[in-house]
């Protein structure tokens, strides 16, 4: 499996990294190896002093599809989950000044933690108004809407496909609204789905 990940999705996050608003959805790859399930806790790499929480709605792909229309881009996933996309800020920083991919600041090892429940796409009653809160030790401080998204699902699912095939079990992190910010040793992320805990996660 892949996990594809959609950068600058959300307007007011895009304006707090200083980032311009992508005319096409931005997108890169985690990993298998990245990913961490079961609520296991994330170890501190020794490679950054400043990773970066940034928590996302996560699509869960359910059919092998290619140059996907957007009209049909519905049909290709059947379950919403949760993830923290952990960004090595510092790392990041360097690789966009020099215009360097960024796998070293996004692909690493336990840098997508995955919520183990994912909620069926038909149990929503509307796609475009899912909301989503991360609470770092106990205080909100990320709150996104799927409605605020500037690239639909159905867009990024038809985008990102016309370069690269999805395959059954693939997990598309969809962007994170803005509110990111440095994680340390000790802390504790939970992120809620509509006001339900999907996932929680300890800094080790
Ligand atoms: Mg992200």
């Amino acid at each position: 499996m892949k996990i594809i990940c959609i950068g600058r999705n959300y307007v007011e996050h895009a304006r707090e990294l200083n980032n311009p608003l992508p005319e096409n959805p931005v997108f890169f790859l985690k990993p298998d190896t990245a990913l961490v399930i079961r609520n296991r806790p994330f170890f501190y790499p020794d490679f950054s002093t400043d990773i970066h929480y940034e928590t996302e709605l996560v699509l869960k792909i359910c059919k092998v599809g290619k140059s996907i229309p957007e009209k049909f881009a519905s049909d290709y996933y059947d379950q919403i989950g949760l993830g923290f996309d952990f960004t090595a800020r510092d790392l990041q920083q360097k690789c966009k000044e020099k215009g360097l991919p960024w796998e070293i600041a996004k692909g690493f090892d336990f840098s997508a933690p995955v919520s183990m429940e994912f909620v069926p796409k038909s149990s929503f009653p509307d796609l475009n108004n899912i909301r989503f809160h991360m609470e770092l030790n106990g205080n909100t401080v990320q709150e996104g809407n799927s409605g605020d998204l500037i690239f639909s699902f159905e867009k990024i699912i038809s985008y990102v496909s016309r370069f690269m095939t999805l395959r059954t079990g693939d997990l598309i992190f969809t962007g994170t609204p803005d509110g990111v910010g440095p994680v340390k040793i000790g802390d504790k992320l939970e992120a809620y789905l509509d006001g339900k805990k999907l996932l929680s996660c300890w800094i080790k």
